[in-house]
């Protein structure tokens, strides 16, 4: 049986596959292509929607890591390989990636798939920094993957192969200034906020106050100091700040809230004043990224970046309005415009909302008022988490649908490398 981090999926495919190399990959899906069953790559497992389900044969990259080499400012990579361990590999040239998610555990193939991205303006996503791919098509055929295909597989969701190994622009070591602090919401929903620094991100829970007026700010800029050891030790101490507020508002909020939900504004209020104010200093990757201490569902939005605080403040009035038991806080992030044929940021600046429930309860009141209100605005959900879309909003919100379609064709012609979930969004 395989589940994913949350445990809100699980599937029992007929053979799971662990390639040790790229033979290997290529041996799995010929085999699996003679018999006429399909194949699902899959990484880590974090995805909250179900892109690598599969009754059939799931390929499991876990075993092919490592650098495949690094030249200049290009690093190439297994596509097994966790961003965590590419994170050190990289710190111990004096190199960093230029974006970071909140995690480190994604594989580096699975996080490109599904354009994972940071909270920085002024740095593409993941899938953004890719230079080249090396690919397992659906015969077997290996090929590397440049030119104008590249904007079909830097976010390819699985769907066109397998990658094997991914090549990534890198950047030389950053070290940040992170700060975090409460801030009035109408303030860090300007650009004068989320424009001014290099990382900026914030949270507010729609119960903090009666108006919610007020966010959990968190802001990262490049500073020439040096990490220190007491920065480090303030590092901790800033992340488990960070988690508190997801701690509280989980661990503390929904058990208490989903037994007793007119404690979830109370909550909400708690949460945010636990959550305290200061600054670190130390590498990137040390500062942004964060170990969750609890597991949740997740459904997120990419809003074109001028609809961006509409969508907030009237996300935050509709849960209040429908009274719903939101224990988390809402997350706020942007990024700039894509070249991803299917990145959910193609072609425009985009501000991205995260919406979260503990595991256990029923996250469709939410996720569904989420869908409604931010789709209104133009919003495209993050592949790798939670959405309710289909192949007609696909094709109304992805000018270049007919492109990816039509390098997936060639690529894949049998559909060798499909489930019900690509299926129902690719057509
Ligand atoms: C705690 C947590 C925090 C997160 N934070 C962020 C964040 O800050 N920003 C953000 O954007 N997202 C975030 N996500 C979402 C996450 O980054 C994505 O879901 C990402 O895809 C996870 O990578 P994975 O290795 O687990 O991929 P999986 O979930 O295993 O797979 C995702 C997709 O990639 C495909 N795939 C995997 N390997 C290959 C391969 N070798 N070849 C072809 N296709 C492949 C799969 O078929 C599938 O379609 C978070 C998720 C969690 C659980």
């Amino acid at each position: 049986m395989w589940t994913n981090w949350s445990g809100g999926l699980q599937c029992r495919p007929s053979a799971t596959v662990r390639p040790l190399d790229e033979t290997g990959v290529r041996a799995a899906v010929q085999r699996a292509a003679r018999r006429g069953v399909r194949v699902r790559p899959v990484g880590a497992g974090l995805s909250f929607s179900p892109l690598a389900v599969t009754d059939d044969v799931l390929l499991d990259l876990s075993a092919m890591t490592g650098l495949v080499r690094v030249s200049g400012d290009r690093v190439r990579v297994r596509a097994g390989t966790t961003l965590a361990a590419l994170n050190v590999a990289l710190a111990g040239r004096g190199l960093a990636l230029a974006t970071l998610a909140d995690v480190d555990t994604p594989t580096v193939a699975g996080a490109v798939a599904t354009g994972t991205h940071g909270s920085t303006g002024r740095t593409g996503s993941l899938s953004a920094q890719v230079t080249a791919l090396r690919l397992v098509q659906g015969g077997g055929e290996v090929v590397e993957v440049g030119g104008a295909d590249l904007d079909a597989a830097r976010t390819g969701l699985g769907a066109l192969g397998v990658v094997t190994e991914v090549e990534l622009a890198v950047v030389p070591e950053i070290v940040l200034r992170a700060s975090q602090a409460r801030l009035p919401l109408a303030e860090v929903l300007t650009p004068d906020y989320l424009d001014a620094h290099r990382w900026a991100e914030f949270s507010v829970f729609p119960y903090a106050r009666p108006d919610s007026a007020i966010a959990l700010a968190r802001w990262a800029d490049e500073v020439t100091d040096q990490p220190d050891p007491q920065s480090r030790a303030n590092t901790v101490r800033t992340f488990v700040e960070r988690r508190l507020v997801r701690a509280a508002a989980v661990g503390g909020g929904v058990a208490l809230g989903r037994t007793v939900p007119r404690l979830v504004p109370t909550i909400n209020r708690v949460a945010t004043v636990l959550t305290g104010s200061g600054s670190v200093t130390d590498l990137a990757h040390r500062v942004l990224v964060a170990q969750p201490v609890v597991r949740w569902e997740e459904s997120e939005w990419a809003l074109p970046r001028e609809a961006l605080a509409d969508g907030v403040c009237e996300l935050l009035a509709a849960i209040k309005e429908r009274e719903l038991d939101v224990g988390f806080p809402l997350e706020v992030r942007v990024g700039p415009a894509e070249s991803g044929w299917l990145h959910p940021a193609y072609g425009r600046d985009t501000g991205w909302v995260a919406v979260h429930t503990a595991t256990g309860t029923d996250p469709e009141p939410l996720f569904t008022l989420t869908a409604e209100v931010l789709g209104a605005h133009a919003g495209r959900p993050h592949w790798g988490k939670r959405h309710p879309w289909t192949s007609a909003q696909v094709a109304d919100a992805y000018p270049r649908l007919p492109d990816f379609l039509a390098v997936r064709d060639r690529y894949d012609p049998e559909r060798v490398f499909s489930n019900a979930h690509l299926a129902a969004l690719l057509g």
